[in-house]
């Protein structure tokens, strides 16, 4: 199919012959791939529906600082990103730091950073700590994810830990991370989380070590729209796109604005809810799949403080009561100096996509929010917050429920020419940059053969 799009494309002419590709989503998924296709000398489009590139990777302006809209950290082990951002020469610039752990717990802070700090935390005996440390080893030395699928990750860690490590520890990790959805969860969300911490250790680094980019996503993204652009890679931002279908000969897509483009190829990089509301043509099966996808949200306040606070970057919370679910300080995995002094806090609150606390409004979000920040740190009052900014996403991060990976959407569908790839088809990982690169890279591997 010739490319009907309505302005012609950078080099279109001399690269007449090559399949044009239409890629609806513009994270780091969608723009991995379309550097990978684009590289394989086909024509890409990549279509986004906010009026910049990154997705849930995106930086945005909290006061005078510019910062991601959601925290992030890069792992030395992260091999796929890391290459990646060696190839957008920004790998060196990583500022690699070992960070501290907090919990609050007992109305108090204690450091929890290393073995030491864990034996003497009062909320957990020594045969607590025995049998924690036997979980973990147990987690990091399987293989067979496929099992821990089909056991929920409450009663998997009940087994290996006991109830008061498990109440006392490992029930605020899970709700700091999956709110109450950690009971609809496996137990191959637990071993995908402990399997990524101890990458580093498996490949023969001695320890993990934490990193961002100087400048944050806001320069990753920059410096990689630049290298898109230079391949010729067409980037149209600022345009949701309402449908995907089949059409005489390919697909073609249908922007909100009224504009239709018609591609050989498209693939769909937007969460499983937003494409199963797009793509037209799918069989019941298809959309049931897609359908079957349950999804966590979150809200997320950056915070940016006139100092930082006592330097863990992440605090887990034990009090119930508290009204976010962990407590993430970037400024002490960042250098402050990157934020002109200040502290940057994020307080994330991962909820069910149709929680109403997503309606709440920002005024209230932030009274709420400083509340509870309050009660961990009763130094910090309203007069020490420079800016304050609320996220809210309902679909970030696809649950590993019981038995998922049987379940997953098709990657190539049944409309000649429709794909799917997206963090749904994430199966033995968590959600992160690097499973996100991983899953482009192998998207593109495969569709190099698609002329
Ligand atoms: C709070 C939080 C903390 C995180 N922390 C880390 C971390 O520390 N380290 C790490 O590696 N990763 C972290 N991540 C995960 C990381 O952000 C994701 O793995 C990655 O950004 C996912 O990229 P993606 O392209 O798959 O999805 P997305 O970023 O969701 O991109 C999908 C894109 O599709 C677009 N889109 C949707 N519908 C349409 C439509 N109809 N038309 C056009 N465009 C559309 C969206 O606007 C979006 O830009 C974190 C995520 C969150 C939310």
């Amino acid at each position: 199919m010739s490319g009907a799009q309505t302005e012609p494309l950078p080099g279109a002419a001399a690269a007449s012959a090559s399949s044009h590709w239409g890629i609806v989503g513009g994270g780091m998924l969608g723009m991995t791939l379309a550097l990978r296709l684009s590289e394989q000398g086909k024509r890409v489009t990549l279509i986004e529906a906010a009026p910049q590139v990154g997705g849930l990777a995106s930086a945005w302006q909290l006061g005078d600082v510019t910062w991601d809209r959601h925290y992030h950290v890069t792992l030395l082990s992260d091999t796929a990103l890391r290459k990646l951002l060696d190839e957008l020469g920004l790998d060196e610039e990583i500022e690699w730091t070992e960070t501290r752990t907090g919990v609050f717990a007992g109305g108090k802070l204690h450091s929890v950073s290393n073995t030491l700090e864990l034996l003497r935390f009062p909320v957990l005996n020594t045969v607590n700590i025995a049998r924690l440390g036997a979980t973990i080893l147990s987690a990091a030395r399987r293989t067979d994810w496929q099992q821990l699928e089909q056991i929920p990750v409450a009663d998997w860690l009940i087994r290996w830990s006991g109830k008061r490590a498990f109440e006392r520890f490992w029930l605020p990790l899970l709700r700091s991370k999956l709110g109450e959805a950690y009971t609809q969860t496996s137990a191959a969300f637990i071993w995908s989380t402990i399997q990524r911490l101890y990458a580093a250790r498996r490949s023969g680094m001695k320890r993990e070590m934490f990193g961002s980019v100087r400048g944050g996503y806001a320069r990753v993204l920059e410096t990689f729209s630049h290298r898109l652009r230079d391949k010729g890679v067409r980037m149209l931002l600022d345009a949701p796109v309402s449908v995907v279908g089949p059409a005489p000969g390919g697909v073609e897509v249908s922007l909100r604005d009224g504009r239709q483009l018609q591609f050989d190829h498209v693939v769909v990089t937007a969460a499983a809810p937003a494409a199963a509301r797009a793509c037209q043509g799918l069989t019941e099966d298809e959309q049931t799949r897609l359908a079957g996808v349950c999804y966590l949200g979150i809200v997320c306040a950056s915070v940016l403080l006139k100092r930082p606070l006592d330097g863990y970057y992440v605090t887990n919370l034990l009090d119930a009561g508290l009204p976010f679910t962990g407590v993430i300080e970037m400024s002490a995995m960042v250098h402050p100096r990157q934020f002109n002094g200040c502290g940057l806090v994020y307080l994330p609150r991962y909820l069910a996509p149709d929680d109403p606390f997503f309606e709440q409004s920002d005024d209230e979000v932030r009274r709420v929010f400083m509340q509870g920040l309050q009660r961990v740190y009763p130094s910090i009052g309203d007069a020490d917050v420079l800016a304050f900014r609320v996220s809210r996403v309902r679909h970030v991060m696809p649950l590993p429920t019981i038995g998922y990976s049987t379940r997953l959407p098709p990657e190539d569908t049944s409309v000649a020419g429709l794909h799917l790839v997206n963090s749904a088809h994430i199966v033995n990982g968590t959600l992160n940059v690097n499973e996100t690169v991983q899953l482009a890279e192998r998207a593109a591997q495969r569709f190099a053969a698609w002329k």
